[in-house]
């Protein structure tokens, strides 16, 4: 992953944050929005789904690079840019199993920045028993007439585009759910408000609503009742994305509070010199340089191909904790400064909470953790 390219796409992609998204985060938390201007700029510079290949007009590259673009993000406190969601999750479900003229007219817009993309799998009622979703979609004519509710959708009040969960067998449990695409325009869909958070403040967050919501059946994905099957292809790519936001807040965390302790004075002495903060950062360290090397091994072996569920369901719970764990020390070791939100790692610990929630709770990672070790949990 250390090739010359990398280094290069890295720096220009660092310069770009520093000067385009940073200077604009207290803004943009207090708007709940980051501006579309902004997933311009991004496209124009192909930095939305360089994967993609280049008939899309993508970049044809490799998974590393959407790893630059999220970890850059994250150091750059663009955390709540909807970029690696829309680039790395959503867009892959069109990629994968959209039929070809959709493709053609949906893709090179998620590369322009034209066409932002979400994921609708979550309702009121059905967050980790996806199997539970009450969405349902009916064949009518050329058409799927779609009836039901979402929440928590990131990207949700701005998306043109969003991969949505349904039921087409209401009583076939997963083997009933489809995948189907609903544009913004599709006659019934409507959004509800922007949902105020913990954290990710500069985040779209938001409810969607299918009300006798009509869409050309052709935006089916793949096959009717497959839905479930390509949701298990595709999370492992979900969550070692969250996996890569865990580790890099985890690392700019730790980095906050040793500076901190370095600097600040009590009694007379700079407090990282009281053995209990030392030995605190030491633990720290050790517990982040764990993450990184559990981490990008993980990384390579996605890249090569491997199937990494099991890897990736550990890596999700214990990253998720770690972060967690590590971003509350942090706050500790700043005193009453770390509750202030002047201080950045105020802001990590707020966003970092999330972490181990979406994309399937730490409890749901052990879950398929030990049910791979053969327990019946
Ligand atoms: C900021 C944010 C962004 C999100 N973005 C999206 C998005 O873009 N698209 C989308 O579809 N969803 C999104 N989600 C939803 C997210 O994926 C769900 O919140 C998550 O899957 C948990 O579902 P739930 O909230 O319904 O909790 P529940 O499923 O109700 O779980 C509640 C608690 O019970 C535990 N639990 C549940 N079942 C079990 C079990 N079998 N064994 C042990 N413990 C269990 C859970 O671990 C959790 O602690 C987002 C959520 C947040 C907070």
């Amino acid at each position: 992953m250390d090739t010359k390219e990398c280094h290069i796409f890295r720096n220009t992609f660092k310069k770009f944050v520093a000067k385009e998204i940073t200077p604009n985060v207290a803004e943009w938390e207090s708007k709940r929005a980051v501006p579309r201007g902004l997933w311009i700029k991004m496209g124009e510079q192909g930095f939305l789904c360089p994967w993609l290949p280049e008939e899309y007009g993508g970049l044809g590259v490799g998974f590393e690079f959407s790893v630059i673009i999220n970890e850059e993000l994250i150091r750059g406190d663009g955390f709540g840019v909807g970029v690696p969601l829309h680039s790395d999750v959503a867009t892959p479900y069109i990629h994968s199993y959209a039929r070809k003229e959709i493709k053609e007219r949906w893709l090179p817009g998620c590369t322009t920045g034209e066409t932002i993309t979400a994921i609708g799998f979550t309702e009121p009622n059905a967050g980790s028993d996806l199997a539970a979703i009450r969405t349902t979609a009916v064949k009518d004519g050329d058409s799927y007439v779609i009836n039901g509710q979402k929440t928590f959708i990131t990207n949700g009040y701005f998306a043109d585009l969003i991969v949505v969960a349904v039921k087409t067998d209401p009583k076939g449990g997963h083997k009933g759910i489809s995948l189907i695409l609903v544009d913004k325009d599709a006659p019934g869909f409507s959004r509800g408000r922007k949902l105020e958070k913990m954290g990710y403040h500069m985040q779209d967050t938001a409810e969607l609503f299918f009300e006798d919501c009509r869409v050309p059946s052709s935006n089916l994905l793949g096959e009717e009742g497959e839905g479930f099957k390509y949701l298990m292809e595709k999370l492992q790519q979900e969550r070692l994305e969250v996996c890569i936001k865990c580790q890099v807040y985890a690392e700019e965390a730790f980095r906050e509070a040793l500076t901190y302790a370095k600097k600040r004075e009590a009694f007379g002495q700079p407090i990282g010199n009281f053995q209990n903060t030392a030995f605190r950062l030491a633990e720290m360290a050790t517990e982040v340089q764990l993450g990184r090397t559990f981490l990008d091994n993980l990384i390579l072996n996605h890249i090569q191909g491997k199937d990494i569920v099991q890897e990736v369901s550990m890596a999700k719970y214990w990253l998720g904790e770690m972060v967690n764990r590590i971003a509350y020390e942090a706050v500790q070791i700043h005193g009453g400064y770390g509750y202030m939100e002047e201080y950045r790692i105020c802001r990590i610990y707020r966003d970092a909470r999330a972490l181990s929630i979406f994309a399937g709770t730490s409890e749901i990672m052990k879950l398929i953790i030990s049910r791979n070790l053969g327990l019946r949990s």
